[in-house]
């Protein structure tokens, strides 16, 4: 998921928005880049990428959930030349479904084990235990579950706004597709959980997982020091900026800038392979730019702020997006910057019955 960004009118569309192609190329050593296609906004496809080794593959961030995600991958190994029964690793980049969303299925038939960082938790998980539970589930049941995802779905924001849940109708289409429901209320139940600095063979070479917090709380990014090559999953993309959600931590902005200089200081990178976009190979310029954006961003929000007096998060998102871009996904990213002007003693809040407003301090 990702910023929300104002577009100029005639802007060329993002390579992050290109449809996914069917074509497999080798992006590194002993990596295949295959891309599935995604259905959100603002993104065309996910990259998943395979790496070789003696026992066979691993599998980074395996698309969304669902039928059509699943039959394109099934179509990508296919055309890789890699039997499913030969992935032993899948790894998760991050709790965002277009990244965990065919895990728990390619586990399922080829017994591989689930890596991801030692956070992974999907916000809105509706089960406490084994995701397996779901397939017995009967239509009630199916239901109701269903229903507990949407409710938390649901939840009002923390700083007073609605967050856009799906429709009855959508809820009625899911309870009526027991397989796609599944599919989608599945979350992967990690088998190994990374720490940061921890080593995980891929490849046939040492990779080191970085615990990168920021676009979400559990991001993990894969540095090769061999080969100079950093999976960097949503952390770092070449030409959209991440969505940064107020719903995820303290400050995740400040969290954010730290994980980017972190990435921008490993040494020999040569080539940065994103969740979204093509492989690209100046880490720290592209850092910088991240960076550079929100500084533009925060500053545009200290003149907004100052310009309003006390304000919502949702009137000062509309400051800062435009109106084709207004909703939940811009006011979290809003939130993020105010609570990062609030932290940094820049501004105040206040609650004005359920609604936050922020002032310049
Ligand atoms: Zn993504
Ligand atoms: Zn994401």
């Amino acid at each position: 998921v990702t910023d929300p960004s104002p577009p100029a009118v005639d802007r060329p569309r993002r390579q992050e928005q290109e449809e996914a192609s069917s074509e497999i190329t080798e992006v590194a050593p002993g990596v295949l880049r295959l891309q599935l296609p995604v259905f959100l906004p603002g993104l065309g496809h996910v990259n998943a990428y395979a790496l070789e080794d003696a026992d066979g593959f691993a599998l980074v961030d395996p698309g969304l959930p669902g039928e059509r995600s699943w039959q394109a991958l099934v179509g990508r190994l296919d055309a890789a030349g890699i039997p499913q029964r030969r992935v032993h690793t899948v790894i998760v980049t991050h709790s965002h479904p277009d990244h965990y969303g065919g895990a728990a299925q390619l586990a399922d038939g080829s017994g591989a084990r689930i890596i991801a960082s030692e956070h992974f938790r999907v916000w809105w998980d509706p089960t406490d235990q084994d995701g397996e539970e779901l397939i017995d589930a009967d239509p009630d049941g199916l239901r109701e579950r269903i229903e507990i995802a949407v409710e938390r779905f649901g939840q009002r924001s923390p700083w007073g706004g609605d967050v856009e849940r799906p429709t009855d109708e959508h809820i009625s289409l899911l309870a009526a597709n027991p397989a796609e429901a599944i599919a989608w209320l599945r979350v992967p139940r990690p088998t190994h959980r990374v720490a940061h600095d921890d080593h995980v063979t891929l490849a046939g070479r040492p990779w080191v997982g970085l615990f990168t917090p920021g676009h979400t709380n559990d991001h993990l990014c894969l540095f090769d020091p061999t080969e100079g090559v950093l999976l960097s999953g949503d952390h770092v993309l070449p030409s959209i900026t991440p969505h940064i959600s107020g719903m995820v931590a303290a400050d995740a902005l400040a969290a954010y800038v730290r994980s980017l200089d972190e990435v921008a200081a490993l040494p020999g990178i040569q080539t940065v392979l994103p969740a979204h976009g093509h492989p690209f190979h100046d880490l720290p310029g592209r850092v910088e730019a991240i960076k550079a954006h929100h500084e533009e961003r925060l500053a545009h929000l200290r003149a907004a702020s100052q310009a309003l007096g006390w304000a919502s998060v949702e009137d000062l998102s509309h400051q800062l997006f435009s109106e084709r871009s207004w909703g939940s996904m811009a006011e979290s990213e809003t939130f993020a910057h105010l609570e990062h002007l609030r932290l940094s003693g820049e501004a105040v809040q206040r609650r004005d019955g359920g609604t936050l407003l922020y002032a310049p301090a």
